[in-house]
């Protein structure tokens, strides 16, 4: 049967692999070689779930947005992701790598962070497992996402700024992947998104997966069907969007919607529009699209919100696009926080920019009153007040 899941290569279409120097090869291959194993172990499943429910909040709620529905005339439910303990749905994938890690018996975390949820999230796990955490940021992330950065060192890890290139996410992942080269024995890296070299992208979407497993009997419980019409997701490296598509990603009647960040404009020279701007070519270990120069230098890319400000988009979301099966939208910096506003005063919800990335669509595009859209508030939007304030001038 045809999939748009990994093959058996660890690619999805033409894209994904494992493009990495020599000296990470052990780490990763170790990691190739035991990844499904630990994961399908019932004992692994019990743990895994057991936390996701008492720890993180499990199951998060699907829930129906009647007056945002009304407003737009069509179905809107809203799956609650920003009630995850953390704020967001990266806590999901950062509980099933460090039990992977234990399995695998590492006794040293690293992480790479852009908006600083990641690295929350991977201090949280490390914190419960009294595991040491050595999370990578880049300095102007530091700077925009204080709060994150207090959160971090009060939960016992260690934050060292990334100096380099644009000082953001990848420069950050560029300082983590070095570290791995020099701790290859004892550290497990901890990467938070469908990118980087397989198995990540393909054990990332599996420990997100969840979130489609719930929409599915969710659904069921408000609609009698276990399939929406559409589900909508916001892509920075494309995790949260993995984990809300997985179980529809083989059923074309579930229509894809991927939502990037084209910051202040797509031509504008300041966006993260991977899909619409990128090209080919190889990041952080994984063919991919990405932003790049004519020559092939990694474009600086911009975006309000620090967790879509990313050059690449996982292999899995390179392939959706390429084959056509997502359909891919950007939205600029003044749409999102429109649309994230709107969210506040419509719902009570405050989301994650991110988040109201996602929400944007409902501007851009036009839904029948009785298609059912599924969208992944991917996080919440309490580390993102200063932004609001600023831009609002609240
Ligand atoms: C990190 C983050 C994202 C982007 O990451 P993905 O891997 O694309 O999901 C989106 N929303 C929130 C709230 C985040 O913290």
């Amino acid at each position: 049967m045809n999939t748009f899941n990994i093959n058996k290569k660890g690619y999805y279409g033409e894209f994904g692999g494992a493009y990495i120097p020599e000296m990470l090869y052990s780490n990763v291959e170790e990691l190739r070689q035991n990844y499904l194993k630990i994961m399908t172990d019932s004992s692994f499943q019990k743990e895994f779930n057991t936390l996701l429910k008492d720890y993180v909040g499990r199951p998060s709620p699907l829930y129906y947005a009647k007056r945002l529905s009304k407003k737009y005339n069509t179905k809107i439910y809203l799956k609650r992701e920003d009630l995850n303990h953390t704020g967001a749905h990266k806590i999901n994938n950062t509980i099933g790598q460090i039990l992977m890690a234990k399995r695998l018996r590492k006794t040293r975390i690293i992480a790479e962070t852009g908006a600083g949820q990641h690295g929350v999230a991977t201090a949280t796990v490390c914190a419960l497992m009294g595991i040491e955490c050595i999370v990578y940021m880049g300095e102007i992330d530091i700077a925009r996402q204080a709060p994150n950065v207090a959160r971090m060192k009060m939960l016992g890890a260690t934050v060292i700024p990334a100096l380099s290139g644009s000082k953001t996410l990848k420069d950050a992942t560029n300082e983590a992947i070095r570290d791995w080269i020099n701790n290859p024995v004892d550290t497990h890296y901890i990467i938070g998104s469908v990118v980087g070299p397989h198995p990540y992208p393909d054990m990332v979407a599996r420990f997100q997966s969840v979130i489609s497993e719930e929409i599915q009997w969710q659904l069921k419980e408000h609609e009698g069907k276990t399939k929406p019409d559409y589900v909508i997701a916001c892509v920075g490296g494309g995790s949260n969007a993995a984990g809300a598509y997985y179980h529809f990603l083989d059923d074309e009647n579930v229509k894809l919607i991927a939502v990037e960040a084209a910051g202040k404009g797509i031509d504008s020279g300041e966006s993260a529009a991977t899909s619409a701007l990128g090209k080919g070519g190889i990041i952080h270990g994984s063919k991919t699209l990405l932003m790049q120069t004519n020559d092939g230098q990694i474009t600086e890319t911009y975006s309000i919100s620090a967790g879509l400000d990313y050059p690449g988009i996982g292999p899995m979301h390179a392939h959706l696009y390429k084959s056509g099966r997502a359909e891919f939208i950007s939205i600029t910096d003044d749409e999102a926080m429109k649309a994230g506003l709107e969210l506040c005063q419509l719902e009570g919800i405050i989301p994650a920019i991110e988040s109201a990335h996602a929400l944007a669509v409902f501007e851009q595009k036009l839904f029948k009153p009785d298609d059912i859209i599924v969208l992944n508030l991917s996080g919440r939007g309490d580390k993102d007040l200063d932004t609001y304030i600023n831009h609002f001038k609240l």
